[in-house]
């Protein structure tokens, strides 16, 4: 069997680039392994991040690896053969086929022992992996415990977002005892934008607003139903203090934009003494100042979650959920999914996913040509 795959190939001063190439799909991983046709795919932020930096976190090499890890398919092969899904991208304790470690039991997929060995067989994740394959290819190997059957009328438009939506359901899901407060996502991202519908399921009667830098965003945000703002200082009844900091803002913050800037801005906009949360997986952060003067507490979250005990007719499994979710609005991907492009177009796919105020982008998927 042979196929089309992306690849990160090195380029000068450490720099990495995208290559598509054709060649053999690699040996199946083991005998609970699925080979699963990709229909569509999406381009991360992290996928930008990490063509752009190397080593790849958990790859033991970081040349050959398969970016794309928000993978819609068909399997191709077992029971089952046929069914669309979306795949799971962690290779966790189960997928390993291994006694689950103390994370896996307490549903804390993002935090599996497996990730922290010196070398990670077949990476912590699809996307970060060069043996399993990832979504920016014809072909990908999925554990059978990582594939998630679809709603036969969900499209795959919209079924691409459940992975950044498990991602934001499992954060939200751990500050649940902020229901009913009034709610600041910074971000106008695709991650930023599936936090307010998040938001909406797990926080009932809390009021969202999203800081945002553009107007398509805001057009986006409002449809989802929060409300658009420009800065900290334009949340209604906000009263500044210096640069922008609130005293009296909302009682959360969440962070969905992953850079210094919009964590130091979801810092500014929480009221003193409320709580952040981060989703976006910010390296560093220059101004800890709003943390101290306010009495802050910063939460941090990594990927997917399982609730021990979710609230019906909510599933326990964040990706369920978010199936779940997204197939009770199977229109979401026309207002959040902007930009197709063909599997062999990656470049200019890239291209317009790094410019997304040029092109007023949103989520940017590729597609292999059928
Ligand atoms: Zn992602
Ligand atoms: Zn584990």
């Amino acid at each position: 069997m042979t196929g089309r795959r992306v690849v990160r190939v090195p380029g000068a001063n450490g720099t990495w680039w995208p290559r598509l190439v054709h060649g053999p799909v690699p040996p199946r991983p083991g005998p609970q392994w699925r080979l699963v046709r990709v229909t569509t795919a999406g381009i991360c932020g992290s996928d930008l991040r990490g063509l752009a930096q190397a080593p790849v976190h958990g790859a033991a090499d970081p040349a050959g690896v398969v970016p794309g890890h928000e993978v819609v398919g068909v399997l191709a092969d077992g029971p089952g053969s046929g069914e669309r899904v979306v795949v799971h991208p962690l290779v966790t304790c189960a997928a390993r086929d291994e006694p689950l470690c103390a994370s896996c039991r307490n549903g804390r997929f993002g935090q599996c022992d497996s990730f922290w060995q010196p070398t990670v067989r077949w990476s912590k994740s699809l996307g970060f992996s060069t043996d399993l394959g990832g979504g920016w290819a014809d072909w990908v190997w999925a554990h059978r415990d990582m594939v998630r059957t679809l709603p036969p009328d969900l499209p795959d438009r919209t079924a691409v977002l459940a992975e950044p939506l498990s991602v934001a359901i499992s954060g939200v899901r751990s500050v649940r005892d902020h229901a009913g407060d009034d709610v600041v996502i910074v971000g106008g991202g695709t991650l930023g934008l599936l936090t307010v519908v998040a938001v909406a399921s797990v926080l009932p009667g809390s009021r969202c607003f999203a800081v945002v830098r553009h107007d398509f965003q805001a057009d986006a945000a409002r449809a989802l139903g929060a409300e658009p703002v420009r800065t900290p200082a334009d949340l209604p009844g906000a009263r500044p203090r210096g640069a922008e900091v609130l005293i009296d803002g909302p009682g959360l913050a969440v962070d969905a934009g992953g850079t210094s800037s919009s964590l130091i801005a979801a810092m500014r906009a929480v009221r003193a003494g409320g709580r952040v949360l981060t989703l976006g997986n910010p390296d560093d952060c220059t101004d800890l100042s709003p943390l101290w003067l306010k009495g802050l507490t910063l939460l941090g979250h990594l990927e997917h979650a399982a609730e021990p005990s979710p609230r019906p007719p909510e599933s326990a499994d964040s990706l369920d959920e978010a199936v779940r979710l997204l197939g009770a609005a199977p229109d979401l991907g026309r207002l959040l999914v902007t930009h197709t492009f063909a599997t062999d177009d990656v470049a200019r796919a890239l291209a317009v996913a790094r410019a997304r105020r040029t092109h007023r982008a949103i989520k940017v998927i590729l597609q292999p040509p059928s």
